[in-house]
């Protein structure tokens, strides 16, 4: 155990996150019947009412966890951590504030660090869901947290 990094693969079929705050809604919704045919392709997630209207108004088939809110955003965090959402799509309100900001933020945190594809608006989740990984494995490198917890283990 001694890279600093460890390669990752992002399969073909990926487990995407798709989260909106309530303005922004209505725009998710659209993006996914725009996108459905790709979207049908992949495994869906998102935080609790923004799964529920995507299903009721798409009828993709998204997984829901709690509503944002309620601590949706850190689940969504979590999955990342362990490997289970590898792609996110988060229209979040840049013009409103928000009472869990700080889960928002933890959960763009967390995705930098396992670099995960993170579109925050309409523009990066086109560009994202038309490219050619969609449909492609997707090797990347994440910092190697066993080693790292090996060395502050030894040395703190
Ligand atoms: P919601 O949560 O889908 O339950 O509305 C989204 C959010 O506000 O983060």
């Amino acid at each position: 155990m001694s890279q600093e990094y460890i390669t990752f693969t992002i399969g073909s079929k990926k487990n995407i996150a798709l989260i909106a705050h309530d303005n922004e809604k209505p725009k998710l919704i659209a993006w996914c019947k725009e996108h459905k045919a790709e979207l049908e392709k992949h495994n869906l997630y998102g935080t609790g009412t923004t799964a529920r209207m995507i299903t009721d108004q798409t009828g993709l088939t998204v997984k829901g966890y709690n509503s944002g809110p309620l601590g949706g955003d850190q689940q969504i965090g979590a999955k990342i951590v362990e490997g289970v959402i590898d792609f996110v799509v988060f229209f979040s309100d840049p013009l409103t504030a928000q009472p869990h900001d700080p889960d928002v933020k933890a959960l763009m945190r967390i995705a930098q660090v396992y670099d995960i594809p993170m579109a925050v608006n309409k523009a990066t989740a086109d560009f994202m869901i038309t490219s050619c990984f969609m449909n492609r494995d997707y090797q990347h490198e994440v910092i190697n947290f066993k080693r790292n917890i090996e060395e502050r283990a030894e040395t703190l």
